[in-house]
């Protein structure tokens, strides 16, 4: 019986073909498929494109955390940092970690899942966003005092951080920087009264 096309795994070489594809966050699924059967390899669908991109960002979050040197050992620990990290991803709702200046000061932010058109927003409404992220990630991070705990770590990821809410207006783009970072990592950085338990 023949080989369903493209139904084998993926070699070594076409892996190192995609992941810098995707590291770029550039091309979407089809336009991957295209660029590898224009390298000549078998034509692959979607699904495994998917599948790949999902074990790139996974694989990305891990090797951030590990350079970054946080200790892993403690299972109770990295349930708490995976935990606070995922506020960050909260605050980041609506694109926001995709967010560009631009030369005539405005601010462009894309969908980099969809690549959808871009949105443009000026220095105000960049902090009204934010602003109102920050609010709503409070009410959702309130139980167990989770919030608390986040501005703790927060201190130790960017000591320039002192308030979150006046940070975010003064200097949204380092906020937003800082808390991508730890959004892609998937754990955060540093103590907090409740880390000192676990
Ligand atoms: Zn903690």
């Amino acid at each position: 019986m023949a080989k369903k096309e493209g139904a084998t795994d993926p070699t070594e070489g076409e892996l190192q073909f995609i992941f810098p594809l995707f590291a770029e966050g550039k091309l979407s699924d089809d336009q991957i498929i295209g660029e590898l059967e224009s390298e000549g390899y078998t034509r692959r669908g979607k699904r495994l494109i998917k599948r790949l991109r999902m074990e790139y960002k996974v694989a990305q979050k891990v090797l951030k955390a590990y350079y970054s040197g946080l200790s892993t050992g403690n299972p109770e620990m990295i349930r708490h940092r995976r935990k606070l990290s995922t506020i960050a991803r909260i605050i980041l709702t609506g694109w926001l970690d995709s967010v560009k200046r631009l030369d005539d000061g405005k601010f462009e932010l894309i969908d980099r899942e969809n690549l959808t058109k871009p949105e443009y927003l000026d220095r105000k409404q960049l902090i009204e966003m934010l602003s109102s992220n920050l609010e709503y990630a409070e009410i959702q991070a309130r139980e167990n005092n989770l919030f608390e705990c986040f501005k703790e770590h927060l201190r130790e990821e960017n000591k320039d951080i002192i308030d979150i809410e006046s940070h975010a207006k003064q200097s949204p783009l380092e906020l937003i920087d800082t808390l991508r970072e730890i959004a892609e990592r998937g754990l955060m950085k540093g103590t907090c009264h409740v880390c000192e338990s676990l």
